[in-house]
Formats: C-alpha cells, sequence, structure tokens
C-alpha cells in the first residue's frame, strides 16, 4: 500500500469500479492532471472503459479482475452505487479506496440511509421500514397515500409504486415481489435540490453551490444553478445537512444529497449517492472545480479548496428519446414520442448538434455510448451565462432545437 500520509501524485495510477458515463468523466479529469486510469466493467464497450488507459473487463466480484485492479493502482473509488460492497472491502485490504465499503452500503439501502439521517440529525420524509408482513400489517395510515419504495437496487423512479390505500399498499408490495421495502408518505413538493459535497481524509469538507432539480418520468431533466435558485436560508439549511450527513459517515470522497423542499418551506433530505452526481454535472463548464476534480482529489488525498462557481448554469440531460424524436420530424414542442413508437423508428438520426453549438456559451457532452435509447442518459448540455436571464434564455432555445419540453 502507498504511504497514506503522501499524497499520490500525477503519474500515479487511479482506478473506478463501474464503467459508465460517471466513470469516463471521471477518468477525463483525472487524466487531465497527468494520472494514469483503470476501469473495472465486464462490458467491453463501457463509456469509461473506451477512454481509460486499462480496461479490465471482469465481472465486479472476479477475484482476478480485482487483483488485477489492486495490482495496478494506487487507489480505488466507484461510480455507481450499486457495486457490490464487497468488492470495495476486498480491495480496501490492500489499497486505498474511498468511499468506504461501509458508506457505499448504507447509501444502498433506503431503510439504513433513512436511519443514518435520523442520527445525524436532518429532516427525512415520514416513513415506515417494511420488510415482514407484520411490519405492513402495521403501518400507520397517517403514511398514506404514499410512495412504496425498494430499499436496494432503485434508481431513475425504478423500484417505486404510488399506493393511495391500504388495499394498494397491500397489493404494491407484492408487485414489488414482497422485498424489503420504505413507505414514504407523498409530500407536497414545491422545489428539489441537492448538493454536492467532497469530504478529504483529514475531515476538510467543501461543497458545490445547491443545486435546482426538475426530474421527469422519474429521470433527472434540468438542473439550474446560480445564487438565488432557492433561497439564502434554505441553501444554507441545505449545505449544513449535506455536510452533517458525510460527516456521520467519516465519509471521504464526493457524496451527492438529495433534498425535497415542501410547499410549506421546509427542507427535508431524500436520498444520498456515494458518488458524482448527475445534477452536479454543470460544474464541469460552470465552476473553478468540477465535481471529478473533486473525486480524483479526495481519491489522491489533495488539497480540497472551497470551489467558486463563475457562471450562472443550466444542464439539460439529453436522453435517447432526442435520437428518435428528430426521426419523427415532429415540431419542437410536441409531446415527446412513446417509448413504443420510438422503439419502432429503427436507426435513430443525431440531434441537431451545430444547431444547438450554434447557441453562445453551450457546452456538449457525449457519453460514446453506441446505442440511443428512451430514458437512457446518453450526454447532457451546459449552458453558461454572465447572468441567470441569459442562461435561461440560451438553453429554452436549445431545448427548442432539440424538441425538448420547455421548463
Ligand atoms: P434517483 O436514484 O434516480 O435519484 P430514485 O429512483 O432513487 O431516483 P427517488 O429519488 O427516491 O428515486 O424518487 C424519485 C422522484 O420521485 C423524486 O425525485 C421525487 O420527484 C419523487 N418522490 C420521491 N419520493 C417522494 C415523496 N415522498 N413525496 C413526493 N415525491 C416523491
Ligand atoms: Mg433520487
Amino acid at each position: 500500500m502507498s504511504d497514506p500520509l503522501k499524497p499520490l501524485l500525477p503519474g500515479a495510477t487511479l482506478g473506478v469500479l463501474g464503467g459508465g458515463q460517471l466513470g469516463r468523466m471521471w477518468a477525463h479529469a483525472a487524466q487531465r492532471m497527468g494520472y494514469h486510469t483503470a476501469v473495472l466493467d465486464p462490458d467491453p464497450q463501457s463509456p469509461a472503459g473506451l477512454v481509460s488507459h486499462h480496461h479490465i473487463c471482469t465481472d465486479y466480484l472476479d477475484p482476478q479482475g480485482l487483483a488485477q485492479l489492486a495490482a495496478l493502482c494506487q487507489a480505488v473509488t466507484t461510480e455507481f452505487e450499486n457495486v457490490p460492497a464487497d468488492a470495495l472491502a476486498q480491495l480496501a485490504a490492500k489499497l486505498f479506496v474511498s468511499p468506504s465499503a461501509h458508506a457505499v452500503a448504507i447509501a444502498q439501502d433506503r431503510a439504513r440511509e433513512k436511519a443514518h439521517f435520523v442520527q445525524c440529525g436532518v429532516p427525512v420524509a415520514p416513513h415506515a421500514v417494511i420488510d415482514t408482513p407484520e411490519q405492513l400489517a402495521a403501518v400507520s395510515d397517517s403514511l398514506l397515500p404514499g410512495i412504496l419504495k425498494t430499499s436496494r437496487l432503485g434508481y431513475d423512479g425504478k423500484g417505486q409504486l404510488r399506493v393511495r390505500t391500504r388495499e394498494e399498499l397491500n397489493a404494491g408490495w407484492a408487485t414489488l415481489g414482497r422485498l424489503p421495502c420504505v413507505l414514504e408518505k407523498m409530500l407536497p413538493l414545491a422545489a428539489e435540490c441537492s448538493v454536492i459535497v467532497a469530504r478529504g481524509r483529514d475531515g476538510t469538507c467543501v461543497h458545490l453551490p445547491v443545486q435546482r432539480n426538475l426530474h421527469r418520468g422519474g429521470i433527472l431533466a434540468v438542473t439550474e444553478v446560480w445564487a438565488g435558485n432557492v433561497s439564502a436560508e434554505l441553501a444554507q439549511e441545505a449545505v449544513a445537512a449535506a455536510h452533517a450527513v458525510a460527516e456521520g459517515l467519516r465519509y471521504v470522497g464526493v457524496l451527492c444529497v438529495e433534498f425535497f423542499v415542501l410547499a410549506d418551506g421546509a427542507l427535508v433530505v431524500n436520498e444520498i449517492a456515494p458518488r458524482p452526481h448527475n445534477s452536479g454535472h454543470y460544474s464541469q463548464d460552470a465552476c473553478d472545480v468540477s465535481q471529478f476534480e473533486l473525486q480524483v482529489r479526495c481519491m489522491a488525498d489533495l488539497p480540497l479548496t472551497p470551489p467558486r462557481q463563475h457562471s450562472p448554469a443550466i444542464m439539460l440531460n439529453l436522453l435517447g428519446d432526442l435520437w428518435f424524436s428528430q426521426q419523427l420530424g415532429s415540431d419542437p414542442n410536441s409531446s415527446r414520442p412513446t417509448e413504443g413508437a420510438a422503439a419502432k423508428r429503427g436507426d435513430p438520426v443525431a440531434p441537431p448538434w451545430a444547431q444547438v453549438l450554434a447557441l453562445p456559451g453551450t457546452h456538449l457532452h457525449l457519453y460514446g455510448k453506441r446505442e440511443a435509447r428512451v430514458g437512457r442518459k446518453m450526454g447532457h448540455l451546459n449552458i453558461t451565462a454572465t447572468t441567470p436571464e441569459q442562461a435561461r434564455s440560451v438553453a429554452l432555445q436549445a431545448a427548442a432545437v432539440l424538441g425538448m419540453a420547455p421548463f
């Protein structure tokens, strides 16, 4: 193992479990700083594997693959939260791993995650853990209507059911395979936001500004970031809660904390992601340190200086849907094609990038995925400007050109 008291300087090899877009953008940030990168992902075409110095194409729990990664690297991170915690634990016996298997295990399990929030003294949605028929029967009526969420392996709104009555709750639990679940009371949301923190080995904790997020169909669609996008008090509260959650885990690495802002202005923590997050992508073009550079700095034990946002920013998520809408020849304001309609369209056509990039302050990020599918994250467009109004104006024009609904 490398000397734990010395930072890993450029020239060292850093590794990541998972080869998706988050791993790819992390590899780009690491390489820009002079590091070598290694990716472990079973997919030979994985977005991160395609751009990395080393690509180990094995399963996450393959002993040989893990041994190869450990031999190549001086530090390892993960880019998806459902990485087997066991893989992280095995690697941690040999080299520096951040975040820890313990922190990832908590983020993987909604019930443990909620218990952690409560322990940290941050507000959570009223909820009940349902692991057994007895716990199901004991659920209080005050949690209905609610959202039933599987405790593990949910993402982008998958593994969730809205339930209005006790009958729907009982049927819903059966639909979800009677897996361990959390039932959350349905809350009146005024807005959603998130905060990204980066915490180093010495306990230094820095954050990016509060991000305001718009979801469509359970998937992040738009993130808007500038001072005043949420009230100063709310922003302060969200940042303090995000720091408390990271401190409570003795977290090392980049952590995203997602929040709900309720109709009465109250703030509630929803969930955490133990890695850079889709809502932090604007930082690549709008901040002096991006969330991916923060991840590299945490792994290498380099100093964490407070990031500064230098431009108001909007991020538009580019889902596979866009590759099909162009082929439909639909006018930009028409509704999105349905999954069935898109699936029948054959080869997708590239969206009109030249038209998008003709707009000032647009930054295109595509993940190199070969096949576009409805709902698949293919890339994102960051828009930076000198004022929030300008950023919004350009973002709305870009959305119109791409055939995305206005926001
Ligand atoms: P991801 O991991 O992609 O962020 P997820 O599948 O883990 O998503 P959640 O973040 O729990 O799911 O929920 C997805 C969306 O559903 C939220 O962003 C929010 O819009 C809505 N939602 C979730 N829980 C509640 C709630 N208790 N009350 C009202 N709306 C909710
Ligand atoms: Mg979420």
